[in-house]
C-alpha cells in the first residue's frame, strides 16, 4: 500500500494497514459464498458463523471464560449510558459513579434520566488531571453498580488500578483502551466499548457481560436493549451491524498475528513512554496529567506559547501528520496512539516535534 498519512484521530481512528488490504481483498466475496459480507442474510451460516468466532476470539484474547458473553450492539458507547441503568438500576436501586472526564460526566447525567444516580468521587477540580483514590470513594449502601470510565479520551486519563476488593458489580466504559494492554477485564462485571478505536469501525459497540450480573430491566427499556434478550439471541434480535463485526474480526486477527495483547501491552508501553519523555524534555510542550494515571492511548498536549499551536497544526498536516488537534472543549493538541499507530509512527512525530520547537524558538 502507497504510503498514507499518519491519522492521530481520537475516533474514528486509524487501522491497520493489514486489515485495510485486507478489507479491499476479500470485500466482494465474503467466505467464498459470491456475495460481500455486506449482502448476506444475518441468518446465513456464515454470518451466524462471523458472530460466533468473533465472540470467542476476542473472549480469548482478552483471557475471558465461558462466564462472560459478548454482545454486538448498536448506537455507539453514547447508548451504553442509558442501557447500563435501564437494565441494571433495579427498584430503588442507584447507580454509583466516578466523575474523572467528560465521558464519565455524560454516563452519569444519562443515568439521572432513568432512576438515581450518585457520584462518589470527582476530579473535576484538578479540571481531570488526575484520578481520585479509591479509599475517597463514597459508596452508597442503594448502589446496584459502581461505574467507571477507565480510560477519557479527551482529558488523557488512564485507570491503572485494581477493584477486585469491590463487592459491587461494577461496570466500565473501556471505549478507548480495550485491547491496548492486559487489563484485569474479569472484575468487571459489565464492559462496554465503541469499536472506532481500537477495534475498528464506528457501527458497532462491543458490550463484555459476566453471567453473575443481575438484570432488572425497567418496563420502559425497549426490548431491543435488554442486554438478556440480545444476549438470547446472540445480538441478532434484529438486523445486526454485520460489516462493523466483519471489520472487528479482522482487526482482532491483527492482533492475533501480532502477538496478541500482551505484545500490543509492550508496544504501547514504548510508544507512549517515548511521547512523553519528548513532551516532559521540552521547554515548548505540556501535559498536565499526574504521570501515574497519564493514558498510553490519548495523549494531549499544550503548547507554552498558544498563539503558536494554529502554525503547529498546519506544518504537521503539511507532514502527513492528521488530526492532532485537541477536542474542542478542552483545546491544545492530542496524539492518540491506538495499536493501529507503530513506533516509527511516534518517533515521526517527535521528530516533527523537536523541529518545530528547533525552528519556532
Ligand atoms: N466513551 C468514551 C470513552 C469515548 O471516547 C467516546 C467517543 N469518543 C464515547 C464514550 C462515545 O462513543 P460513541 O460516539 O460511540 O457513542
Amino acid at each position: 500500500m502507497m504510503s498514507r498519512p499518519i491519522n492521530f484521530c481520537s475516533g474514528p481512528a486509524a487501522l491497520p494497514s493489514a486489515v485495510l488490504q485486507r478489507m479491499h481483498a476479500e470485500l466482494p466475496d465474503f467466505a467464498d459464498s459470491g456475495l460481500s459480507v455486506m449482502e448476506h442474510s444475518h441468518r446465513d451460516r456464515r454470518i451466524v458463523g462471523l458472530f460466533e468466532e468473533t465472540e470467542s476470539l476476542l473472549k480469548s484474547l482478552l483471557g475471558l471464560g465461558a462466564d462472560y458473553r459478548v454482545l454486538f450492539l448498536p448506537g455507539g458507547a453514547t447508548l451504553q449510558f442509558a442501557q447500563v441503568p435501564m437494565n441494571l438500576l433495579g427498584a430503588g436501586g442507584c447507580g454509583a459513579y466516578l466523575t474523572t472526564g467528560a465521558w464519565s460526566e455524560k454516563a452519569i447525567q444519562e443515568c439521572r434520566r432513568y432512576g438515581e444516580a450518585v457520584e462518589i468521587a470527582s476530579s473535576q477540580a484538578s479540571q481531570y488531571t488526575m484520578i481520585p483514590e479509591k479509599s475517597a470513594w463514597h459508596i452508597p449502601d442503594a448502589a446496584s453498580y459502581v461505574h467507571l470510565c477507565t480510560n477519557e479520551t479527551i482529558h488523557g486519563v488512564e485507570w491503572f488500578g485494581s477493584l477486585s476488593d469491590l463487592e459491587l458489580p461494577v461496570v466500565a466504559d473501556m471505549s478507548s483502551h480495550l485491547l491496548s494492554r492486559e487489563m484485569p477485564v474479569h472484575e468487571f462485571s459489565l464492559v462496554y466499548a465503541g469499536a472506532q478505536k481500537n477495534l475498528g469501525t464506528a457501527g458497532v459497540t462491543v458490550v463484555l457481560i459476566r453471567d453473575d450480573l443481575e438484570m432488572t430491566p425497567q418496563p420502559s427499556t425497549p426490548s431491543l436493549m435488554q442486554y438478556a434478550n440480545q444476549m438470547a439471541s446472540d445480538s441478532m434480535m434484529n438486523t445486526p451491524p454485520v460489516f462493523p463485526v466483519w471489520v472487528l474480526k479482522l482487526v482482532l486477527d491483527w492482533v492475533l498475528e501480532s502477538g496478541g495483547v500482551s505484545a500490543m501491552e509492550a508496544r504501547n508501553r514504548r510508544k507512549a513512554e517515548l511521547l512523553y519523555t519528548a513532551i516532559d524534555q521540552s521547554a515548548l510542550y505540556q501535559n498536565p496529567v499526574a504521570s501515574a494515571v497519564r493514558s498510553w492511548m490519548n495523549v494531549p498536549f499544550v503548547l507554552h506559547d498558544e498563539s503558536r499551536e494554529g502554525v503547529f497544526l498546519k506544518q504537521a498536516e503539511d507532514q502527513g501528520l492528521l488530526n492532532l488537534k485537541g477536542h474542542r472543549s478542552v483545546g491544545g493538541m492530542r496524539a492518540s496512539l491506538y495499536n493501529a499507530i507503530s513506533e516509527d509512527d511516534v518517533q515521526t512525530l517527535i521528530d516533527f516535534m523537536r523541529e518545530f520547537e528547533r525552528t519556532s524558538a
